[in-house]
């Protein structure tokens, strides 16, 4: 497989925070669907799982298809975009050139899940951490950017 590579509107190419990453073409306003995470349903339990696996639901991940576009989404503490359920929509005001990442706190809840950050922006928290661990004013402020399955009903 050669890089750059163009998938759909998006270049997939070498980003400055990990390996490769996303990058787009055109311009997006905040709130617009980027692309749906294509790959195999499984469960937590699944052997499949990697850590390129998208969780959708309690126990639920995507394993992207590989070499599609969900199987190069990198983590930003400051993102362009968010995932809810398996559809990634945009964050931010994207141009064309700007990587598409996404807060992958705000879409994991696997309970012993953590990794280091590279990510280098100026509000990094140094390590991912799963959506229970973020603190509650985190929660607060990026809620509208939570995966679905994550956010409780008031009297649940
Ligand atoms: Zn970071």
């Amino acid at each position: 497989m050669r890089f750059p590579r163009q998938l759909g509107d998006f270049v997939i190419e070498e980003s400055p925070s990990d390996g490769r990453g996303i990058f787009a073409t055109k311009r997006y306003a905040p709130g617009t669907l980027l692309f749906h995470i294509e790959g195999i349903r499984i469960r937590a339990s699944d052997q499949r799982l990697t850590h390129r696996a998208i969780q959708y639901g309690r126990a639920l991940f995507i394993e992207p298809r590989r070499f599609s576009l969900g199987h190069y989404l990198n983590h930003s503490c400051a993102p362009s975009a968010h995932v809810d359920g398996s559809d990634l929509f945009a964050r931010t005001n994207i141009l064309p050139g700007d990587e598409i990442t996404a807060d992958y706190s705000l879409f994991t809840s696997h309970p012993t899940w953590d990794m280091e950050c590279a990510c280098g922006q100026a509000n990094c928290r140094g390590l991912i951490i799963p959506y229970e661990r973020l603190p509650a004013e985190i929660q607060r402020r990026d809620r509208r950017w939570t995966s679905r399955y994550l956010i409780r009903k008031p009297d649940a």
